[in-house]
């Protein structure tokens, strides 16, 4: 059958993910509260798209936080599981930016605070979301577009030196080191932020590529990634920019300098006297 639960009523499909399709629904009872909705078919589901989810559940449960999609409850029956999820109607930053073609760096650095802060909150959390990429940042609303990290499918406990070395997510965001199967910390976030902001700023991923041949060569030639001249971005843009899309993890701006950056500035530090 159809995907149902019964406190919900369910409206359109809102998405199609690589394991779920994403319904709005809005919860029956005198306030008709707006939710999204992913569920998954069982049938479906390879081990590790189980995994995925399992993850996803366990790591959403755990976080709370103004920039990151609020789960709400996670149920089941013999067919489907389901994840209710805050519902985020202004879609997700990918749709936004191409609309948009480049947003104003004003915009671009409001919306990297906001990331910011949630990456703030995660490194308490200890949570890396090794998958950030426009199509997982989701706008609460046009009129008010606030960001929300989601899709945490990826996503990993991981602690400061622990490395991984396994390849999933999407290449154009992936940090190289992912890329090029080498070990990886959570540093990799920080270069996906890197080519968020770039794209905004943009309009494109500072790498483009129609195969993942030509991507991995892209990403092999050890040329630093060039921010377009004559493009009027202040200079605190440009350097977090540069910082954050170095190739060698040693050279890449760390998590306390990311945070404390005058472009990120998430304390609103007053400026020296
Ligand atoms: P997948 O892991 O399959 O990529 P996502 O969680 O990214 O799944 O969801 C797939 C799509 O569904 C998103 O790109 C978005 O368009 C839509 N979507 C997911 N969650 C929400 C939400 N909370 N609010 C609004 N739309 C959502
Ligand atoms: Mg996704």
């Amino acid at each position: 059958g159809t995907p149902n639960v019964p406190d919900y009523i369910f409206a359109e499909k809102i998405g199609t993910g690589s394991y779920a399709d994403v319904y709005k629904a809005y919860r029956k009872g005198a306030v008709r509260e707006v939710v999204a909705v992913k569920c998954v078919l069982k049938s479906n589901l390879s081990k590790s798209a189980l995994d995925n989810l399992v993850t996803e559940i366990g790591i959403l449960k755990r976080l709370r936080h103004e920039h990151i999609v609020e789960m709400k409850d996670f149920v089941w029956d013999d067919k489907y599981i389901y994840i209710i999820m805050e519902y985020c109607s202004g879609g997700d930053l990918s749709a936004f930016v191409k609309s948009k073609q480049r947003l104003p760096e004003a915009v671009c650095q409001r919306f990297l605070q906001q990331l910011a802060a949630a990456l703030k909150y995660m490194r308490e959390e200890n949570v890396s979301h090794l998958d950030l990429k426009p199509s997982n940042i989701f706008l609460k609303s046009h009129r008010n577009p606030s960001l929300k990290i989601g899709d945490f499918g990826l996503a990993q406990l991981m602690p400061e030196d622990d490395t991984n070395s396994t390849i999933k997510g999407s290449p154009l965001y992936m940090a190289p080191e992912i890329v090029l199967k080498r070990q990886y910390n959570a540093k990799v976030d920080l270069w996906s932020v890197g080519v968020i902001l770039y794209e905004c700023l943009f309009g494109k991923a500072p790498y483009t590529s129609k195969t993942m041949e030509e991507l991995i060569g892209k990403i092999k030639k050890e040329k630093p990634i060039e921010v377009p001249y004559g493009t009027n971005i202040s200079s605190e843009c440009r350097d977090l920019l540069q910082q954050c899309l170095q190739r060698d993890v040693n050279q890449r701006i760390d998590f306390d300098d990311f945070f404390n950056h005058s472009f990120v500035d998430l304390e609103h530090k007053p400026g020296p006297e």
